[in-house]
């Protein structure tokens, strides 16, 4: 049976051309990869719409909220590129008009003090859950007439036996009983509401017509509509995204994968990867594509089709989608991109435009930016076993003698024109009358002192004539001095 408060999928108060939707982050920890996709959601719903997209930051919890998570939470938000049409609001800046409702409240004795001290609770519960019953607020206080100044919390008045319904976008009718829920605590007191509370005035005071969020919340939008039907406000209407869950389908946690998006940020992760990946936890166009741009993901995107089930977090998947965003990328804009990331004494090689071309010819290897460290040390010289110098099939003297050979071509080449595409050119038809492998083999090992490396062009390409000589006359020495007995 519908109970009179079973809200249909608009509320009257509200047109579809007014979509207004939030993110309403606690700064009580660093911007969680969570909190991104409901920011993501809200966002991408808000551009679908035409609506507007809303940042307000609940910070009355005044003992876990700390401006450092506060600053996190807006930086990352913008380096997402979520951008935010009002706000940031802040709770803590907006306590009258808290207090004015709380007042309202006690006034029309819709609320109430309640002096339970927390042993008192405590005893409670654990009395209740002896007797096998849900933990709730036995309402002590309910009649009480207590005092403000004795007044431990101020407890907002459910009524006992209704069914508070309501449509989910994503989860269809969700019901609960009030006799479940007991009265709730709102507020410490007139100066201090509790989240409960704050949040239903303030999505009704900032006109809120869709409330998309966490699913962990599902069990506060029955308290939230009882709320706002004492207030008299309509409330918005509801989506409750599915949870986040690692490979192996348990809640996602840091055992899984970092949780906090500034660590994607640092590790090298582009943000247009990262919105692109956070789009598809939850949701997926109907063609099933997956790389796509943001503007894409908004014109595909529809809060219907979002799954109710839990979204894996697949951090191959996250690789595969960065490796593809940073290929699209010039080497000038990874040079830049690293610099701001880890700073020119960690990025330069030898100077700017080397590292422009090393990043050219390398970003096919990269997934994350911070494979540059390795892409990079791939280049610089290593130290290495002369036998290495010898391929499966070659002999010593062989390596010896094509290492030579290789040493006069490039010996020839002018240092202008001392390119990959050059030196390519001027040396590949000597090694295809050698025999590829006998002459390439060693000329990269000489080069990179690596067994597995970029190619020899393109090694000597980037750290030019002189020490592309050096490192092969030392692999010479290597194969014709004693060292080099394999
Ligand atoms: N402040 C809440 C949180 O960080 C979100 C509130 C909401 O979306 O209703 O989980």
């Amino acid at each position: 049976m519908r109970s009179p408060y079973h809200y249909l999928s608009m509320p009257d108060n509200h047109s579809t051309d007014t979509v207004r939707v939030r993110i309403a982050p606690s700064p009580t920890g660093f911007l969680h990869i969570g909190t991104a996709r409901t920011a993501l959601f809200n966002w991408l719903f808000a551009k679908k719409m035409g609506g507007k997209f809303i940042f307000r930051i609940e910070d009355t919890d005044l003992e876990r909220s700390e401006k450092r998570f506060e600053d996190d939470i807006i930086e990352g938000l913008r380096w997402l590129g979520l951008q935010w049409d009002e706000g940031p609001y802040r709770q803590s800046e907006r306590l009258d008009i808290y207090e004015r409702s709380l007042r309202e409240l006690l006034d029309k004795g819709l609320a109430y003090y309640c002096e339970c001290t927390k042993e008192k609770l405590d005893q409670d519960r654990q009395a209740q859950q002896q007797e096998g019953k849900a933990p709730i607020y036995p309402g002590t206080c309910r009649d009480k007439n207590v005092p403000a100044e004795r007044g431990q919390v101020i407890r907002f008045r459910v009524p006992e036996h209704e069914t508070i319904s309501f449509d989910d976008m994503i989860r269809g009718t969700i019901s609960f009983e009030t006799g479940l829920i007991g009265d709730l605590a709102i507020a410490k007191n007139l100066r201090t509401p509790l989240y409960n509370f704050a949040v239903v005035v303030d999505d009704h005071e900032m006109r809120m017509s869709h409330v998309i969020r966490g699913e962990d919340h599902i069990a506060n939008t029955p308290k939230q509509i009882l709320i706002a039907r004492a207030l008299g406000f309509t409330p918005p209407v509801y989506a409750h995204l599915p949870l986040i869950l690692g490979t192996d389908r348990s809640k996602m946690s840091k055992r899984h994968a970092a949780t906090s998006l500034n660590e994607y940020r640092m590790q090298g992760y582009l943000p247009a990867a990262l919105v692109n990946f956070i789009a598809l936890l939850g949701w997926h166009p109907l063609d099933d594509k997956e790389k796509m741009p943001a503007a894409e993901i908004i014109e595909k995107f529809d809060i219907n089709r979002v799954q109710k089930g839990g979204a894996v977090f697949d951090v191959q998947k996250l690789n595969w989608l960065n490796a593809e965003y940073i290929k699209e990328k010039t080497g000038a804009d990874l040079f830049a991109m690293l610099i701001a990331l880890y700073g020119e004494e960690k990025v330069v090689f030898h100077d700017a435009p080397t590292t422009v071309r090393l990043l050219e010819i390398g970003k096919m290897r990269m997934e994350r930016l911070s494979d540059y460290e390795a892409l990079r040390d791939s280049f610089l010289p290593h130290t290495y076993d002369g036998a290495l110098l010898v391929g499966k099939k070659s002999t010593r003297e062989a390596a010896a003698v094509h290492l030579s050979k290789c040493q006069e071509i490039i010996r020839g080449v002018l240092v202008h024109e001392f390119t990959q595409e050059n030196l390519e050119a001027m040396l590949m038809p000597y090694a295809n009358n050698e025999g590829r492998a006998a002459v390439l083999w060693p000329l990269r090992v000489a080069l990179t002192g690596q067994e597995r490396s970029p190619g020899p062009f393109e090694v000597m390409g980037i750290v030019g004539k002189d020490e592309s000589l050096r490192r092969i006359a030392e692999g010479i020495e290597k194969l014709n001095g004693p060292s080099s007995a394999a």
